[in-house]
């Protein structure tokens, strides 16, 4: 199963150790960018699951992040979860007013943020918790992270699994390689479309008698679909 990617913008390095740490031990993958600009610069390059924003940063501030972010359609609907050391009412609201689903206010325990960090995650994506998509004989579980072929177990790579699990919920439509890259990877800014053939091609390996289910459309892009001969 896939561990939910944390993105933590925070400057002061001891904090943001200290919360990769207990994020790491309790089945998170954490990242760790210092301010805004290298936020971005992770947010462009992986999609996080979700974001914990410090409010004080150098440069742009956690509320301002959080506002750009709530405007841009790529993170519009990331769940952020904001740190301030400040506990006052003005700031918890224009906080949450800026668009964060959450706050938490330093100093807090591990306990209360894993909390807060899983009521935010089931909060935003409660359908990403069980979802079980079936074409024909083939059928992908994202949350049991398998994808099976007459009942048998196929190995299928992660970025496999998510493009097949697009194709899945979208099938019979053709998406082409821009859609794809967007849908899938969430950024396709510094990925060439050619990536796409490339993964389409693993996932054809990995599903094996079912590979042709995966058709090219030419000219067009790619679709799964339950017609073809398999
Ligand atoms: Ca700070």
């Amino acid at each position: 199963m896939k561990k939910p990617r944390i993105l933590i913008v925070e400057d002061e390095s001891s904090i943001a150790e200290l919360i990769a740490v207990n994020l790491r031990h309790n089945g998170f993958e954490p990242i760790w960018a210092e301010d805004g600009a290298s936020a971005q610069r992770e947010i462009d390059a992986l999609m996080p699951d979700m974001i914990l924003l410090d409010w004080m940063l150098p440069g742009e501030s956690g509320l301002q992040l959080a506002r750009q972010w709530r405007k841009d359609p790529r993170t519009k609907t990331m769940p952020i979860l904001m740190l301030t050391a400040r506990g006052d009412e003005p700031d918890k609201v224009a906080g949450l007013d800026a668009g964060a689903d959450d706050y938490i206010t330093k100093p807090f325990s591990t306990q209360e943020m894993l909390a807060r960090i899983r009521a935010v995650l089931r909060r935003r994506a409660p359908e990403a918790a069980s979802e079980r998509v079936e074409i024909g004989e083939l059928a992908l579980d994202t949350a049991t992270h398998r994808v099976t072929w007459q009942g048998t177990p196929l190995k299928v790579g992660p970025t496999e699994f998510k493009l097949l699990g697009f194709l899945m919920q979208h099938a019979e439509r053709v998406h082409s390689r821009a859609q794809l890259l967007d849908k899938v990877w969430g950024d396709h800014v510094y990925i060439e479309e050619r990536t796409v053939d490339v993964h389409v091609k693993r996932l054809r390996e990995s599903l094996g008698p079912a590979a042709p289910m995966v058709e090219t459309v030419r000219g067009a892009g790619y679709r799964l679909t339950a017609q073809a001969t398999v």
